[in-house]
This record gives structure tokens, sequence and C-alpha cells, in this order.
């Protein structure tokens, strides 16, 4: 008998995983606790690239014939991307984990730095912002770390550290039809860093 009183779901979750008025594991609170609640997450800007008829919208300076951006010139207004974007200045955890980051380092400012990151971000951290349900997360978009003050706000004038390329995102879910409960992206930093911000 008593073997069938602990089978339940808290038994399940070692990390104490709040769990729903429906009885089902609540990971979209989970983060969000993470993030705001218990301060372990931090502020980025996210970069989104804006999509026109299904392809990210191109800027002006792309140059026609080669299909690459014109990367001789500074563009004031993709800053170099060859895309028009978005910034948002949105909240996320970012989870060092060995077995991803794994042996890549690289130096900035002395400070040795993860060449491959895992970021997590909430369902909605987009649309939140854009005000677009169908904004979702792409791999044209950077994640851009930029320079905090003391008690954690993002410094003025902006002061960029690291970019992150996205080389995936997942959108998870509990079961294949179900919610997204969060995002996890695969990024390499970018070790130029030299777009603006
Ligand atoms: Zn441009």
């Amino acid at each position: 008998m008593d073997f069938y009183r602990s089978t339940n779901l808290t038994h399940l979750n070692p990390y104490n995983t709040p769990i729903s008025e429906y009885g089902e594991i609540d990971l979209r609170k989970e983060l969000h606790d993470i993030l705001w609640t218990e301060k372990r997450g931090m502020y980025l800007i996210y970069r989104k690239v804006r999509f026109h008829h299904g392809y990210p919208f191109k800027c002006t300076c792309w140059d026609a014939f080669t299909q690459e951006q014109d990367v001789d010139t500074t563009c004031d207004t993709c800053k170099g991307l060859g895309y028009l974007f978005d910034d948002y200045i949105v909240r996320g955890y970012r989870s060092s984990t060995q077995a991803f980051s794994g042996s890549p380092v690289m130096e900035d400012e002395g400070k040795k730095l993860n060449l491959f990151e895992l970021f997590y971000f909430e369902h909605n951290f987009i649309s939140l912002q854009s005000g677009n349900n169908l904004d979702i997360p792409t791999t044209y978009d950077k994640i851009i770390e930029v320079e905090m003050d003391i008690d954690g706000a993002i410094s003025s004038p902006l002061k960029q550290r690291i970019r992150y390329d996205i080389l995936s995102t997942d959108a998870y879910r509990l079961d294949e039809r179900g919610r997204i409960e969060y995002y996890r992206m695969r990024t390499k930093a970018n070790p130029l860093g030299s777009y603006l911000v």
C-alpha cells in the first residue's frame, strides 16, 4: 500500500516543480519563477529579425546580385546584419551546462567565456512585447548581452558585451500536441562582436 501512496507527481519532480490545478507539471510557472521571483535570470536584448511573406526582411544594403549583405559598409539601419529587426529587452536564463559548453572558451577583457551557451526564454517572451502572437524565435535572431548596473538594470548608454548567434530554437512541450512550455536556444558567442548596439 505504501508503494501506491508514494506514487504521485511530486515524487517525479526532483526540483520541486510546481503542479498546476489540473495535476500537470507547470513548467511555464517554474521558468517564470526562476526568472522573476528567484531573480536567477538576466536582462538581455533580443534582436528579432522581421519576416515578410515568410522570409527574413532584407535591408536595403543587401546586394541583390551576390545575395549577400554588403560587408564593406556599416549600415545604420541593420547594423551590418543584412536584415531589418526589432530589439526587445527580455529576461532569459543562461545555463552554461558542461555537456553543451564543454571546452571551447573565448576571452573577453581577460574573462573566460564559454563559446557555446544555452538560453531559456518564456513561451511568450517575444509576443508579450511585440503584441503579435505569431512572433516566434528564429535562427536569424541574435541574443545580445549588455553591460549591467550594480542594481541589475541595463546600463545607459548601452554597451554590448557579447553577441550570441542562435544555432537552434527548441520549443519545449510536455507532449507532442501540448502547449509550448518554454524556448531553449543553443547559441554560439560571436567573438568579433563588432555589431553596433
Ligand atoms: Zn543594412
